[in-house]
């Protein structure tokens, strides 16, 4: 058997997922994680059907680092894949620049090129590339296939992508990219199963996640996004506080005294759900608690939500459709009816009913908006980019 394993590289855990290919088809055979690889290392795969097939703990205290990590996590594999053949590696990149517009094969001056983009993605680009790096080193001639979280956003326009900042900042690359794009992508390739006029028309694609951000597509292209020059643009999200006024952040300087680890601490990881809260960046945990300060969180997170999309929908210059995705957006019916009923003015009607029953369509027969519900699969999508990119 051949296999294509696909690994999500983080700062503090590697998530992975391994697919066979027969016949140049994809099946998902497993998946997992190695987490709190600097403080108590925890590794779990399952297949996937769900079960578990092996767990393991490092004593606490102990430092397994991303090298080891991966060493490990491809021993694991060989020892317990039952003599498949791994192809390739498919590797989730956060940026891809304005380079790399596509996947791309890595070699070393792939890697240079990546490690230029660090300045613009200090929390994740280290780190996606330190699994590249591990596992170039220990076997070189194993393929490795980069694919980035901006490339789907590539066909927007310079007018989109400019902040309104003189050329020698935008020269330097501060412009909007936009990320989530192998989700996106993804819905783009699979909505023609569910709706033609939302394939080829004007759609706004909400991922709902942690991270969570809303693509506006034409024809399936992305035309403008609520992420721009890094993940914290756009709406709030679990930790993230989504866009603020510049203002803020020189307040947080001038007056409140931070500095920039504090303040990219602050909005990273203090902010979003949790930090209005006070309680928890889950979803599940807010709309289950009784709190008014996790139901203030909901409310505005479903309100700044409602505003993106008007926005959205005027940089498309009209909508067809909406589609939700992701934890949030696959699994929470009360965001998705609030998100609806304050987009109404957009002639989008929610069928109560199917929204209960998470779709694949909640909209009303009436609606002038189809509302569609459609699980997500980033991994997927990189798997299969790895694969287009091998020459079987
Ligand atoms: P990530 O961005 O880390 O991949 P996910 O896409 O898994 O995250 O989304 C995680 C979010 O989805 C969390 O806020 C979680 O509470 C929410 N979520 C998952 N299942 C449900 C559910 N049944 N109801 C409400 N929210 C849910």
């Amino acid at each position: 058997m051949n296999a294509i394993l696909v690994i999500n590289s983080g700062s503090s855990s590697i998530k992975f997922s391994a697919f066979s290919v027969v016949s140049r088809s994809l099946e998902p055979i497993a998946h997992g994680l190695i987490e709190e690889l600097y403080s108590r290392p925890h590794f779990e795969v399952k297949r996937h059907s769900g079960e578990r097939i092996d767990d393991k703990r490092w004593p606490d205290g102990e430092r397994l680092g991303h090298d080891k990590a991966i060493a490990f996590l491809l021993d694991w594999l060989r020892a317990h894949g039952g003599g498949a053949t791994l192809l390739a590696v498919g590797h989730r990149i956060v940026h891809g620049g304005d380079a790399y517009r596509e996947p791309v094969r890595v070699n070393a001056e792939v890697v240079e090129r990546l490690a230029a983009l660090i300045p613009l993605a200090p929390l994740h680009q280290p780190h996606n590339l330190a699994a590249i790096k591990a596992i170039a080193e220990a076997h070189p001639d194993l393929p490795q296939i980069a694919c980035f979280d901006t490339a789907f956003h590539a066909t927007q326009s310079p007018l989109t992508t400019h902040y309104a900042l003189p050329p020698d900042i935008t020269r330097r690359g501060v412009r909007r990219y936009g990320f989530h794009g192998l989700s996106y992508e993804y819905i783009a390739r699979v909505l023609p199963d569910y709706d033609s006029r939302a394939a080829s028309g004007k759609t706004v694609a909400l991922h709902l996640g942690n991270g969570a951000s809303m693509t506006a597509m034409a024809d399936g292209k992305s035309v403008a996004s609520s992420m721009g020059f890094t993940a914290v643009e756009g709406i709030p999200m679990g930790t993230r506080s989504g866009s603020l006024d510049p203002g803020v952040i020189l307040w947080m300087i001038d007056e409140a005294k931070m500095d920039t680890r504090a303040i990219a601490d602050l909005l990273y990881k203090r902010s979003g759900l949790l930090g209005v809260s006070g309680i928890s960046s889950d979803m599940r945990t807010l709309l289950a608690s009784d709190a008014p300060s996790a139901a203030e969180a909901v409310d505005l997170f479903c309100y700044r939500i409602a505003r993106e999309l008007g926005s959205l929908a005027a940089a498309l210059g009209g909508l067809d459709a909406i589609v939700f995705t992701a934890g949030i957006g696959e699994n929470a019916a009360p965001v998705r009816a609030r998100v609806c009923e304050r987009s109404a003015w957009l002639g989008v009607k929610l069928d109560p009913d199917a929204n209960a029953k998470h779709g694949p369509r909640i909209s009303a027969a009436d609606s002038a908006i189809d509302v569609w519900v459609i699980p997500t699969n980033e991994e997927r999508m990189i798997a299969q980019h790895t694969l287009d990119r091998l020459e079987l």
